[in-house]
């Protein structure tokens, strides 16, 4: 069901769609279509009753979530974005009530969609099928191996809260939800009111695909000025907005020892590269970026270039380039009518910020280069505006945002003068650096890179397949520090730690097996194999159990072999490998590492799988690879070595008749030595 015209925005909290019972009391506001004036929707300033949807997420959400392993909770991640895509046509038609064209609309829509089939897929390729992530090796913290220490995340103790601007109301909510969710932490989400329909939009399509937890996404439609008051240390604040409300809202939730990360304006900048000529592939990739930023979104973009940073030079081409791009590409006008590439700012209300933040920078030294283009009456409409200044060192040029389709040209001197002046915005998100030359872009973009979150590199080879200045990609970390807010989103993986917390675990390798339910070294094993080595012959060898029957922990030793000079000659000649220290006995003596002629290392990991290997057809499917392999002791002929096979960590795949797991083998020699550490990758199946 759409929002019928006008309706009171519904609140989805402790399991329904709901309206403050006071609603009418408390008065509504209008929710306007950003071109026509129309009323879309009302929105109650009331808040609802957010007590109880915390108590709800900390209750229900939690453990609806808690459930579910990191992979179930990334397949449902794909589910809703798969269920979302096959109903993204309601998305659209209220996206264009906002101004959104149907670009702006597919990066809001199908980039925030995007989103969550890029970290459901990273859930079950770069994370354990458990909910628990160890983070980096093992310390060993006594000398006999009984007291180790590792770090572990596990999801923080309360809720994900998240506040977000107006400009992306689906991609701003589905970019922060989809790496809380896989944590296993339930989200509460407050839209910004000029765009709320279509973010209660989307979590309705998602509530109607029933694959929501219990309690995992509730959304608020409201003023809920009083959202903080129910949060404390537990939680998690994400805020997207302006600084101002940004600085505000941050102390709120220190105050409350809560976490917080904000994203907020920036002025970001684009550098031309001393190298670049005119009518250059870079050039005219800079200019297209340049007129991309200022009109997607008609430059309602936290990520939007606001400041062109270019040589003396090259101002004014840059500016007539600009200039004659906008004037040929961008028709300003109601996102439903045919030929329309730039729609409206969301309100009425941002259109007059936008004015009085482009009167502050005229009124200190900006100058519009560009005719103004027709805008259709009424609506939320602005023709672009190119500010062109005499004065780079003008404050307001690097202070004032203008917050719609309006960017500022600046000259520079020197490479350190362009870094100087990029670093002038305080803290950006994203700079781009222009540029033919890798020395160059080198130098910029180190320069620069301490005060933004990202930089993108624009030259003739990126100019067709980069993903553009203005847009984050879940992959990669979006946020910035200083003025941008300090925050950090998005980033794969990481994005998924944010919500947790890292915790050093100190104990015995079996308890910090039972803790993380990875097995470590000085772990209790049930061995099989060489009774010599302490292999019991009464244990099946781990490779004739399905992913069913294996446990951690289930180990294997074999027997000892001895490495002969010509295993070593011989291994030398088939494989070509005939590097000194292999086959000359004076080099290989001279060299500070070996005693004289040693065996290949690939000779010894061969072996090592000659060794262990249960060879009749059975559950093991296949070997994928090898992890962290390091050469410790080297094996000189009449050395011998065996090898322990342990299952160390087991992955089973929720969509696959099969599961991998990690073996930790240790090829040691006959005096005990470590010769070599490694994993082996292998895929088992889930049944004999
Ligand atoms: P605001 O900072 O005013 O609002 C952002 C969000 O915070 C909205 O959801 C808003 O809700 C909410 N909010 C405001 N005050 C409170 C409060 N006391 N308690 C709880 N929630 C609160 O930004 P706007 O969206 O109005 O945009 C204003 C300016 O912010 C823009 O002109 C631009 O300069 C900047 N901006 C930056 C963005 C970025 O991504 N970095 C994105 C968008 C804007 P409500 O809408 O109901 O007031």
């Amino acid at each position: 069901m759409s929002v019928t015209t006008p309706a009171l925005l519904p609140s989805f909290l402790s399991g329904s769609w709901t309206n403050p019972s006071d609603a009418a009391q408390d008065g509504v506001a209008e929710l306007r279509d950003a071109s026509t004036g129309a009323v879309v929707g009302l929105m109650p300033k009331a808040s609802a009753d957010l007590a109880s949807a915390f108590e709800y997420a900390r209750t229900a959400g939690r453990d609806s979530l808690g459930d579910l392993t990191f992979h179930e909770r990334a397949l449902r991640l794909k589910a809703l974005a798969q269920h979302l895509t096959a109903n993204k046509d309601r998305l659209y038609e209220l996206s264009a009530k906002t101004g959104a064209t149907r670009i702006d609309s597919m990066v809001d829509v199908d980039g925030g969609i995007g989103v969550l089939f890029t970290m459901a897929s990273k859930g079950r390729r770069e994370l354990p099928n458990a909910t628990v992530i160890p983070d980096g090796p093992t310390e060993v913290l006594s000398k006999d191996g009984s007291f180790i220490g590792e770090h572990v995340y596990s999801r923080i103790p309360g809720v994900a809260v998240q506040i977000n601007a107006f400009n992306f109301p689906v991609w701003g909510m589905l970019e922060k939800l989809a790496p809380a969710f896989l944590a296993g932490v339930p989200t509460i989400a407050k839209p910004a009111t000029p765009s709320s329909y279509l973010a209660v939009e989307c979590v309705k399509i998602m509530d109607e695909s029933g694959l929501l937890p219990e309690g995992s996404l509730q959304i608020v439609a409201g003023g809920a000025r009083d959202i903080l008051e129910h949060i404390d240390y537990r939680d998690m604040v994400s805020f997207t907005g302006s600084a101002g409300t940004a600085a505000k809202l941050r102390t709120e939730a220190l105050a409350r020892n809560a976490r917080f990360t904000s994203e907020a304006d920036s002025l970001n900048a684009a550098i031309l590269g001393r190298d670049v000529e005119e009518g250059s592939a870079e050039f005219s990739a800079f200019v297209r970026a340049v007129v991309t930023e200022m009109t997607v979104k008609a430059g309602q973009k936290c990520t939007a270039i606001r400041r062109v940073i270019v040589p003396h030079a090259m101002v004014e081409p840059v500016q007539k380039a600009v200039a004659a791009r906008i004037a040929e590409k961008t028709v300003v006008g109601d996102p439903r009518t045919e030929g329309t590439t730039m729609g409206a700012l969301v309100s009425e209300d941002q259109l007059r910020d936008v004015r009085e933040a482009v009167s502050r920078l005229e009124a200190a030294g900006g100058r519009n280069v560009l005719d103004p283009l027709p805008v259709p009456e009424g609506g939320a409409f602005m023709s672009p505006v190119l500010l062109v200044w005499e004065d780079a060192e003008a404050t307001e040029l690097h202070e004032v945002e203008a917050f719609g389709p309006v960017t500022s040209v600046l000259g520079y001197e020197t490479d350190d003068d362009a870094v100087r002046l990029a670093a002038r915005g305080a803290g950006s998100l994203v700079a781009t650096v222009c540029t033919a030359d890798p020395k160059t872009a080198a130098r910029l973009t180190l320069g620069i890179a301490g005060h933004h979150g990202r930089v993108h590199i624009l030259n003739a080879e990126t100019a067709r397949s980069s993903t553009g200045h203005g847009s984050p990609v879940p992959h990669l970390v979006h946020g910035g520090p200083g003025r941008a807010g300090g925050g950090e989103e998005l980033g794969g993986i990481r994005s998924v730690k944010h919500h947790m917390q890292r915790s050093a675990i100190q104990g015995s390798p079996n308890m910090l097996t039972a803790v993380t339910g990875q097995w470590h070294r000085g772990a209790e094993r049930r061995i099989s194999g060489e009774p010599e080595f302490g292999g019991s012959p009464e244990l099946e060898h781990p490779f004739r159990k399905s992913l069913a029957e294996l446990e951690i922990g289930d180990a294997f030793v074999s027997a000892l072999r001895t490495v002969r000079r010509e295993d070593i000659q011989a291994f030398a000649e088939e494989t070509g490998d005939t590097f000194y220290a292999h086959t000359n006995e004076e080099a290989a003596a001279a060299n500070p590492f070996f005693p004289g002629i040693v065996a290949h290392g690939y000779l010894l990991v061969s072996w090592a799988a000659g060794l262990f290997v249960s060879p009749e057809p059975g559950p093991v499917l296949a070997n994928y690879g090898l992890e962290n392999l390091r050469f410790i002791t080297p094996v000189a002929a009449g050395d011998s070595i065996r090898v322990e096979l342990t299952a160390k960590r087991i992955t089973p795949r929720e969509t696959d008749e099969y599961g991998e797991v990690a073996w930790d083998a240790l090829l040691v020699n006959q005096d005990g030595e470590t010769v070599a550490t490694y994993d082996v990758l292998t895929l088992v199946a889930k049944t004999r």
